[in-house]
């Protein structure tokens, strides 16, 4: 056909968009792919690259595109990596039943700022405070969004140009390049290193404090550990210096958690209630690492400050919603309840290997002869910086599918938003992390994975 012709026989965009394929879609999404796709046409024609025009694969071609952008990019995947809180995948999954009870709140009136027996406006912090005191025997408590925006707001409140005295060794990044010096300088304070990378002893934060030093400040390491001729001051005792001189101190905690951890981890990580024995002024931790609930940042400590913090302008930029407040005071009341296998969070960390097994077995007879498996013993980590570099005991299925390689094989699984991990050259299934609610939706996505 020669070019003019094949031009004049592109189709009109109003005529093409009448057929029945696109009917019911969303115009504003179409009209520009549709545009977008002749314009290419047009280009295709004039430079002679096609010599003829396919209207039903143009038709394909553009709901492929329309489909891409109408289906939400944030989607459900299966966690088989065994890392429990992952922090690339969602951290902590929230307890369904937490969910639906904040369901009927979020989506009606309700009370969040208005106090029903005063029938005046009321404090939307007072809904999770009372169960906070009782979990954790602090005399206040504030929820901000995430625990960086707690200690930005701690920080800002009390330390605006001020000393604030951290140990060189506690100096971390977080992942997402959250770090301690930068958010330090964002909030205004003055950050004074002391000790070394591997050692800081008690008189060095004694030394460093002067007339502009306001708080000393305690980080939790997270994600690293120093290991060797190594001395860092426990808070204990960082409290009762700040305290002797009239400074306030301050623990970021970074994960938190209320249950003494299994497999020998609690030798080296204490749970809440330990640390507030040692009455710190104030201390935050996220809502979504080990404390298993919904993304927040918890600050508790003494009234006196909760209340400056409260007082913060900024406090108004960091708040929290219903949703979050609603989720977690059902949460806290399954803490109070010693209703730990409702947080899934705490569920998972202590399920035990022989459940795991009993577990792999069932997904094993569920796979049936698909694929090639076996059921291996292995490790894990809890992650979202718990308890760096300590490994706990997990069950995992060894998967092989044909001649293809480990790499493929995970790439293949994760286009089935199944996530994986590869060790020692094969692809796992981590037990730790796989609900056997999603065993039927593995048995699926594998049939139609070993066919793609
Ligand atoms: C994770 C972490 C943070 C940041 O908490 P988010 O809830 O992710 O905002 C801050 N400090 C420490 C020590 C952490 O481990």
């Amino acid at each position: 056909m020669q070019n003019h012709t094949l031009l004049r026989s592109l189709p009109k965009v109003d005529k093409f968009i009448a057929h029945q394929d696109f009917k019911n879609l969303s115009k504003p999404v179409l009209l520009p792919i549709l545009r977008d796709a002749l314009e290419t046409l047009r280009n295709d024609i004039l430079t002679k690259k096609i010599s003829e025009i396919n209207d039903n694969k143009l038709r394909q071609n553009i709901l492929k595109k329309y489909h891409k952008i109408m289906t939400p990019s944030l989607q459900k995947v299966i966690n088989a990596t065994g890392v429990i809180v992952h922090t690339n995948l969602g951290r902590s999954p929230i307890n369904p039943e937490s969910f639906d009870k904040a369901k009927v709140i979020a989506t009606s009136y309700n009370n969040l700022e208005y106090d029903l027996e005063k029938g005046k406006r009321g404090e939307r912090y007072s809904h999770i405070s009372t169960m906070m005191k009782a979990l954790l025997g602090c005399e206040d408590v504030l929820v901000v969004n995430n625990n960086a925006a707690a200690v930005f707001l701690v920080l800002n409140t009390f330390a605006r140009r001020k000393e604030v005295i951290v140990s060189r060794g506690e100096l971390v990044e977080i992942g997402g390049s959250f770090r301690i010096p930068e958010v330090m300088k964002h909030s205004g304070a003055k950050l004074v290193e002391v000790g070394a990378t591997n050692k800081t002893h008690l008189h060095d934060y004694e030394e460093a404090i002067t007339e502009r030093t306001k708080l000393l400040m305690k980080v939790h390491k997270s994600n690293y550990a120093i290991e060797g001729f190594t001395a860092e001051v426990p808070f204990g005792e960082i409290h009762v210096l700040a305290e002797h001189h009239g400074l306030i101190d301050y623990y970021d905690l970074g994960s938190g958690h209320i249950v003494d951890l299994p497999y020998g981890l609690s030798a080296k990580e204490h749970t809440l209630q330990e640390i507030m024995e040692d009455d710190p002024s104030l201390m935050s931790f996220s809502g979504d690492k080990l404390f298993g609930s919904v993304q927040a940042g918890i600050i508790v400590g003494k009234k006196e400050l909760i209340d400056k913090l409260k007082k913060n302008q900024l406090l108004r930029m960091l708040r929290v919603d219903k949703v979050t407040l609603s989720i977690l005071a059902e949460d806290v009341k399954s803490m109070l309840m010693d209703e730990f296998d409702s947080i899934p969070t705490l569920k998972m960390l202590f399920e035990s290997t022989k459940t795991l097994r009993n577990n792999a077995e069932e997904l094993a007879e569920k796979l049936g002869k698909s694929i090639e498996y076996e059921i291996v013993e292995t490790e894990t980590v809890i992650g979202g910086g718990s308890t760096p570099n300590r490994k706990i005991p997990s069950v995992a299925l060894a998967v092989n599918i044909g001649k293809l390689g480990p790499n493929t094989i995970e790439k293949r699984f994760r286009e089935h938003n199944i996530i994986g991990r590869i060790e020692n050259g094969t692809f796992l299934l981590d037990l730790r992390t796989i609900n056997p609610n999603e065993f039927d939706t593995i048995k699926e996505r594998v049939a139609c994975l070993i066919s793609s």
